[in-house]
């Protein structure tokens, strides 16, 4: 129980909350036959998150370090069972690349520096080509401080390192269910939560970091935008036919979906294979080695591009040459070969896009994938909800500092605008990146060559389209976002 506030039963289905930090009583009914939740709290807190992912637990780490926050009870319920962990010796299946946007916020956590003991590769260039036609586009991290673009790190990497910096007063429980909650018209109550335990809390803010199906999401009843792309991310982990120095990441746009192998040190890397359900069904009953065939074919082969774009495509190239000699030297590097994909690491994640239309409501925040969800070609998903983390915390710090209560829908908005300009900007052009790619029209494969090849060769056009990726990927500056329109008429298209 909160020491700020204590509950007293006074009779059966009343009873009074008394606030020993504002000195005020109040007064919460609950009558016989209203559904337990609405009934008294076994428990308050200032904070409740539900959902001990990364991004749940990212939010208990950074409201947990928050000095403006330092007496508020913060709890985080997870589901799922707490499991011992040590830094196996195999590489884990589930990675993310994170940007150096989420380095920097883990930086300043203390959270980066137990990931860098613990396991995480440098991605230093990135090559992006298609099986269309010739055309590609390099990236590198030169203007970095440490030069990598990103970052390619385990999941439980992450999460282990998050655990770490959670201070103490931040309360983590296990095996908590949250099986339904009840979220305030107004912020004038609280939202009362029930567990699949029986238990029942009440908090003056729920944080919803449940993930793509959120239950924090449906009790707001906000609306959701969402599509299926029909289509099934394979992960696994590679073992290389050599060891080299590998800190490229290598993505290939296939008909069927793009296709990413990063870096995981010198001799292995990380699988990202999105294609169609049928595509994944077959591959996932091929044998290891059939798999590895399979997989070095679509990384490898050229039988798909289309005779007429491909000569169309070298004029083109040659006459980028007379604009501008020698910038278009950057000649295509050859992907590495897979020896093998480690037994037993083969997995699939459907995929897909959602959009909540509100991240807020009266005493009720969304962060993570509980807000959007994306598809993996950009490596973006987890990036932006530990940027969701950061900015919850900014709104929530600035309402202390104002004396508002910490459900207080203005300081909750502020959040939600800030982010969602963000969010929605990445995420349309997310979607359209994999709409671009996902035809084989002659047409648009030719433009979208002609396109892509000159901007590799123009450095301002290269520099112009390194500060769109760069929004995703490396600054705090949202105002490098020139896609916010893209963004807004998808905000559009969703209301
Ligand atoms: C194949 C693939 C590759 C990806 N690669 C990248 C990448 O390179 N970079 C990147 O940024 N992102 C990537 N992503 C996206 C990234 O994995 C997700 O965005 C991220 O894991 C979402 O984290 P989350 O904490 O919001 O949600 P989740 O991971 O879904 O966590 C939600 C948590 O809430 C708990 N929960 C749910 N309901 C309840 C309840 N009622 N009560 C209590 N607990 C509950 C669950 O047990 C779970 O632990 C990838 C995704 C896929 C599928």
């Amino acid at each position: 129980m909160s020491p700020s506030l204590g509950i007293l039963r006074v009779s059966r289905g009343t009873c009074l909350v008394h606030s020993a930090r504002r000195g005020t009583l109040g007064l919460v009914l609950a009558s016989r036959g209203v559904r337990p939740v609405s009934s008294c709290p076994d428990h308050h807190y200032d904070v409740v998150i539900s959902g001990g992912g990364l991004v749940g637990f990212a939010a208990a780490c950074s409201l947990g370090q928050s000095q403006r926050l330092s007496d508020r009870k913060i709890l985080l319920l997870e589901g799922a069972p707490n499991k011992p962990w040590q830094l196996p010796g195999e590489f884990s299946n589930r990675v993310c690349a994170l940007n150096a946007r989420t380095r920097t916020f883990f930086r300043k956590l203390g959270v980066w520096e137990h990931i860098e003991q613990l396991r995480a590769q440098p991605i230093r260039r990135m090559q992006v080509w298609e099986s269309c036609s010739e055309a590609m586009i390099t990236f590198d991290g030169q203007d970095q401080e440490d030069g990598a673009l990103a970052h390619i790190v385990e999941n439980d990497v992450t999460l282990h390192a998050i655990k770490k910096q959670i201070p103490e007063h931040v309360e983590v429980e296990y095996n908590a269910k949250v099986e339904s909650c009840q979220v305030p018209k107004d912020s004038s109550s609280r939202v009362m939560l029930s567990l699949a335990d029986g238990r029942t809390i009440s908090t003056d803010l729920l944080i919803g970091a449940d993930g793509a199906k959120s239950l924090v999401r449906r009790s707001m009843g906000v609306q959701h935008l969402a599509w299926d792309y029909d289509q099934m991310g394979i992960v696994a982990t590679l073992q290389l036919s050599e060891a080299v120095d590998n800190t490229m990441a290598w993505q290939r746009f296939l008909p069927t979906g793009p296709v990413a192998l990063l870096p995981l040190s010198d001799d292995h890397s990380s699988l990202v294979w999105s294609t169609t359900r049928q595509q994944a069904t077959h591959l996932l009953a091929l044998s290891d080695e059939d798999f590895t065939e399979a997989l070095n074919r679509v990384i490898w082969e050229d039988n798909e591009s289309d005779a007429r774009v491909k000569s169309i495509h070298q004029a083109w190239l040659r006459l980028l040459e007379t604009v501008v000699p020698g910038e278009s030297k950057d000649i295509r590097q050859l992907p590495p070969s897979v020896a093998r994909v480690l037994p037993a690491t083969r997995g699939t994640f459907p995929l897909g896009l959602g959009h909540a239309v509100h991240y807020v409501g009266p005493r009720v925040a969304l962060i993570g994938d509980a807000a959007h969800r994306v598809h993996p070609l950009a490596g973006q998903g987890v990036n932006l909800g530990f940027g969701d983390v950061a900015a919850l915390t900014r709104c929530l710090d600035n309402a202390v500092l104002l004396g508002e209560h910490l459900g207080d829908e203005e300081a909750l908005h502020q959040y939600e605008k800030e982010q969602q300009r963000y969010n929605v900007a990445t995420m349309a052009s997310i979607d359209g990146l994999y709409r671009l790619y996902n035809t084989t029209a002659a047409p648009l494969v030719l433009l979208r060559s002609l396109g892509l090849s000159a901007v590799n060769v123009m450095s301002p056009l290269k520099d112009k389209y390194r500060r769109h990726i760069k929004a995703w990927t490396m600054t705090d500056d949202h105002s490098q976002i020139r896609d916010y329109k893209a963004g807004l008429a998808l905000r559009h298209l969703v209301v």
